[in-house]
């Protein structure tokens, strides 16, 4: 641990940070709650390593590549160096690492000056200025609703942990049991959101259908949703949920997707299987003949809805023919996007102590057959718009080939996971909504041409 001065040794302004996130949406919350702390509390942040004080990596574990992916960038953040050991940034480790693993990381990465389990965040301040060898800050929290976001649209955590333990899934072990987070705190992140300018809000959590379940009184998602319409409408913004898990549809949820207007018709179900035996050896429910009758209800239910899953591919004991049925199920259902994720077995779950586990070359073969299955619907859903105007929300401004172009996103395109639109000629502000033509689409990406603005 530094004992020495080693901000004054270095710069006379105030310490700087950098923030790296490894892994998904939820976790980019949990960082921008930290750079939120952090900023408050008097630091300043860059995106160059060598210009950092204190490097902070907030880790993922969900699957060992995450984990050895979360490892590397610290190891590769740690490589940076100055002239003398004192100017060195300090790394802090942050998340599901620390928190899955524990003590026995500081003796295999002496790189690392702290560890931070995910429980312990909302520390980052005092930790951060204690590895620098500063006093201690005593700025306290403050706020439950924390936010830096400038983007166009912004992720909403609605609750943490997981209650199902799917035999699969560390997460119920790293993150805890489930909580979500009171209704008030999340009006208040949204409007706090809407109100700097952001138009889309995107609700995240590990199994967001049950939020509401563990709090007094009878509230739950489809209520909450509702609640947060009457926030966001006044902006003209869009709710997006992800992370539903199928018994979770109820009807009640089914008509708020379908009649809240700023709520999108737009369902993200992680179903990872449907043959029965591996679904029930998952430690989950239901049958494909069930998921089928699920989606088909929600498509007549529910005009125009797009749907995404994914497919966790190679779980020990999957046969030939139980690989084929989930093959079969999702082109059937026919979703409009499918994350394909090849099964590893995890520390400390259940499913890795199975029997039957399956080879490499059969997992790396099963996943490249579901992940072509997954491109050519994929493909086919974005090729489908073509001919067809939607409004876009501008996300920024990229670099292509003929100079710079829009990039956007439309209702049927999750941020971050669905592709986007590009649009070639045309002036807009981060934000800002357009009406677009569609005029040409590759791969998941589509391109479009400015017929209005908003
Ligand atoms: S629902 Fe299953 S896969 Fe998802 S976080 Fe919970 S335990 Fe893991």
């Amino acid at each position: 641990m530094p004992t020495t001065t080693h901000i004054d040794d270095r710069r006379m302004g105030m310490p700087t940070c950098m923030l790296v996130t490894v892994g998904c949406a939820k976790n980019e919350v949990d960082t921008d709650r930290m750079r939120a702390l952090l900023l408050k509390s008097g630091f300043e942040e860059t995106t160059e390593p060598d210009h950092a004080d204190v490097i902070i990596v907030n880790t993922c574990s969900f699957l060992g590549v995450a984990t050895q992916e979360s490892v590397e960038t610290v190891l590769s953040l740690a490589q940076v160096s100055t002239d003398d050991e004192d100017g060195r940034p300090r790394i802090i480790m942050c998340g599901c690492v620390p928190s899955r693993y524990g003590d026995e990381l500081a003796p295999e990465l002496p790189e690392v000056d702290a560890f931070v389990p995910s429980d312990q965040e909302d520390g980052i301040v005092s930790i951060a200025r204690e590895v620098l060898g500063l006093e201690a800050s005593h700025t306290p929290c403050g706020s439950s609703v924390l936010r830096t976001v400038e983007g166009a649209s912004a992720y909403v955590k609605i609750s943490d942990g997981c209650d199902r333990w799917c035999t699969f899934c560390a997460i119920p072990a790293i993150r805890g049991p489930y909580a979500s987070r009171p209704a008030a705190e999340i009006a208040d992140e949204v409007r706090l959101l809407m109100k700097g300018g952001v138009r889309e809000i995107v609700l995240v959590g590990q199994d967001t259908g049950v939020w509401g379940s563990d709090l007094p009184g009878e509230h739950d998602l489809a209520w909450l949703l509702e609640e947060l319409a009457e926030v966001v409408s006044p902006y003209g913004g869009w709710i997006r949920v992800l992370y539903l898990q199928p018994e979770g549809m109820t009807d009640r949820l089914v008509r708020v997707l379908r009649d809240v207007e700023p709520v999108l018709p737009y369902i993200d179900i992680p179903v990872q299987h449907c043959a029965a035996h591996v679904l029930r050896d998952m430690g989950r429910s239901g049958s494909r003949a069930e998921l089928e009758s699920l989606f088909a209800r929600l498509r007549e239910e529910i005009p125009d809805l797009v749907l995404r899953t994914t497919g966790l591919v190679g779980f020990p004991g999957e046969t030939e023919d139980d690989f084929e049925e989930l093959c079969e199920f999702i082109e059937e259902v026919g979703f409009d996007y499918v994350s394909v994720f090849a099964y590893s077995a995890e520390d400390g779950t259940v499913a890795a102590t199975l029997p039957k586990q399956l080879d490499e070359a059969d997992l790396t073969d099963r996943t490249q057959r579901l992940q072509d299955i997954a491109e050519r619907l994929g493909f086919a859903s974005t090729a489908r718009r073509i001919g067809n105007e939607y409004d876009v929300i501008i996300d920024g401004v990229e670099e292509a080939e003929g100079g710079l172009e829009l990039i956007g996103h439309t209702w049927f395109q999750a941020p971050d996971c669905d592709g986007a639109v590009h649009i070639e000629a045309g002036e807009a502000a981060v934000g800002d909504v357009v009406s677009c033509k569609m005029v040409d689409a590759f791969c998941y990406e589509l391109v479009g041409v400015v017929t209005a603005q908003q």
